[in-house]
């Protein structure tokens, strides 16, 4: 492979020149002749005078949060505002976002470019000029590395970057050391400055045995898009012998591999990630629908369906542009006439564009049963939080949950009393147990020992009251009161649902596996009632239960895929609210075309003869 064939690699190649003869020549390999022929200063001026174009801030703001892409899976997204009038229930996408912007702790977003004091050049300087800037910044310790990475963080031109390594070079006191490289590689990676990349790529692979993993992921990245991007894959294997490689890293090869047609390499490399149990990223998995899209190959298909299998395993929400590719591409298999709406899910779990019902929430015996052991077992007992309680207390609390019919509803009572911080807290806890109760609800109130002391904010005569409308539990001050939450539900049975704002998060991750972490999930999902308001008049207002799970299903002939919509932030734990809904239309051979309508189970008539 040829390096440095075309009149691109001019301007990198002599300022390298100079550096290289400079200060780097006693740690390199002997120079290529090729560089031999530019070492003098006027190459060098020549070399930067003002030829890279500078990005504008449009394509500044398209660069940068790039950094997105990286970011863990089902984790919280900064993605811009959503409308906050718009009431989400408790798991759904959004709600969480929406509460801690009530409590007042959404700071909102930092700004991607901060209040730099120093104004970055925006044109080319000379030595002179530059000598003046460090002269005005002499306090700054190492000037050089400290204003190039500035220039990488603002994105600034590369022309003026390049001036800055044509000034520390000339300055044969100043080695131009492995970071600036490194940074100015940055620079180059996220402008696409592929030729510059190229040549750098040269320069490093010449100055240095080895490279660290940051650096191989760059090359990776600005390689993968070019001619050379069979490199990339060299660049892998390097960094193999250093680290797994990242879901990025991979997703760069697999890129480079589809942009140039070779599919079979494509999977392998997908295969390969997953081989170290690497979650790909969303455009990976996007990139192969695109490339897909129109292509008649049974193969191929059943490889992508792996893909949404692989999303429904993992219980991995996508984001929006990606259903979109979803859509394009089973629209465009030939022959199958599937057709593609984005829509919500009704409350009774039916589809609003289908009418089909999605997959229950609701676990099987089995499934209940497998889950309430592993709770009893990791959390309860083998919970640390637990053990805050005395084994007293805990036998005290097995007893006495024993002793009780099954609960109905179990109540975590300081989570709900402190619900609306205006109104006195066993006032609020006294009125949702009263409402409750009237419905004829078995109940269990958890609750700690101080509540019963009689102060202002927890009335003797309230506390009373509550008693008398439910069992109660009250643990020592210090003890954790989720476990024993978790306990009597699960010893209730499978129709016991229980009341906190609390996300149990902690408890989740105390479980020892996915499935059992998924299967948790699914069942707080369908037990647990938060309260979306709480009046005036007192009434509380519960959010409802979802009857539906949220995850990839399909039938065969549909298919269901929650998404992200693309302006709304949502947690972790909670739930997209908006799907993809697939199904494969089917036609009347005779006369007429068959179509699945709205709000109805059955196969339709939408032309032709009438039902
Ligand atoms: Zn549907």
């Amino acid at each position: 492979m040829t390096f440095f064939p075309h009149p691109y690699w001019q301007g990198l190649r002599v300022l390298w020149t100079h550096s290289w003869h400079c200060a780097l020549a006693p740690r390199c390999r002997p120079l290529p002749p090729l560089f031999s022929r530019f070492h003098c200063y006027k190459e060098v001026h020549r070399a930067f005078s003002p030829t890279t174009s500078s990005p504008d801030n449009s394509e500044r703001v398209s660069l940068l949060p790039s950094k997105a892409n990286s970011r863990k899976i089902g984790e919280g997204k900064g993605r811009g505002k959503h409308n906050p009038s718009v009431s989400h229930p408790l798991f759904s996408a959004g709600a969480a976002k929406n509460r801690s912007r009530k409590l007042g702790q959404d700071k909102g977003q930092a700004s991607i470019y901060p209040d730099d004091s120093v104004l970055l050049p925006t044109k080319p300087l000379n030595s002179e000029e530059w000598d003046n800037m460090k002269d005005k910044w002499k306090t700054r310790k190492n000037f050089e590395s400290w204003i190039m990475k500035k220039m990488v963080k603002n994105n600034s031109p590369l022309d003026v970057a390049k001036s800055l390594l044509a000034w520390v070079a000339k300055r044969n006191s100043s080695d131009l050391g492995y970071n600036l490289l490194i940074n100015y590689l940055t620079l180059c990676v996220y402008q696409k400055q592929t030729a510059e990349i190229i040549d750098l790529y040269k320069i490093l692979k010449a100055k240095y045995r080895c490279l660290e993993s940051g650096a191989y992921t760059l090359l990776i990245r600005g390689l993968s898009h070019s001619d050379h991007w069979r490199e990339s894959l060299l660049l892998l294997e390097k960094v193999k012998k250093i680290i797994t490689p990242s879901k990025t890293n991979y997703g760069d090869c697999i890129q480079g591999a589809l942009l140039h047609q070779e599919m079979d390499l494509a999977w392998d490399l997908y295969q390969e990630m997953l081989g170290y149990a690497l979650t790909p990223t969303w455009n990976t998995f996007q990139l192969f629908f695109d490339t897909a899209k129109g292509v008649n190959d049974d193969q191929l298909k059943n490889k992508l369906l792996d893909i949404l299998l692989y999303l429904r395993d993992h219980q991995m929400y996508p984001e929006e542009s990606f259903v979109q590719s979803v859509k394009a591409w089973f629209e465009s298999i030939p022959g199958e006439r599937w057709k593609g709406q984005f829509t919500t899910v009704q409350k009774s779990g039916q589809c609003s564009a289908c009418g089909k019902n999605l997959e229950s929430l609701h676990l099987s015996p089995e499934e209940y049963d497998f889950l309430k052991e592993k709770i009893m077992k990791d959390v309860i007992e083998g919970s640390d939080q637990f053990r805050k309680t005395s084994p007293e207390e805990l036998e005290k609390y097995k007893n006495f949950v024993k002793r009780h019919p099954p609960f109905d509803i179990v109540i975590d009572g300081l989570n709900v009393a402190n619900m609306k911080s205006k109104v006195r807290q066993s006032l609020t806890l006294l009125n949702m147990v009263t409402q409750l109760a009237q419905k004829n609800l078995r109940l269990l109130v958890l609750g700690r020992k101080h509540m019963l002391y009689g102060t202002a904010n927890w009335r003797k005569h309230e506390m009373e009251a509550v008693q008398k409308n439910a069992a109660c539990f009250f643990t020592e001050n210090t003890s954790e009161d989720d476990p024993f939450l978790l306990y009597a539900t699960l010893h209730s049975g499978n129709h016991c649902k229980f009341v906190t704002q609390d996300l149990l998060r902690d408890h989740k991750a105390c479980l020892p596996d996915a499935l059992t972490r998924r299967l948790f999930f699914r069942w707080q999902r369908g037990h647990q009632l938060g309260f979306s308001s709480y009046s005036a008049g007192n009434r509380i207002v519960f959010q409802p239960v979802l009857s539906y799970d949220t995850l990839v299903q399909t039938t065969g002939d549909s298919w269901h895929i929650p998404y992200d919509e693309n302006l709304v932030e949502r947690y972790s734990y909670e739930v997209p609210t908006k799907w993809l809904c697939l199904c494969r239309e089917h036609e009347d051979r005779r006369r007429g075309k068959w179509a699945l309508t709205k709000g109805q189970n059955k196969l339709k008539l939408v032309t032709g003869i009438e039902e």
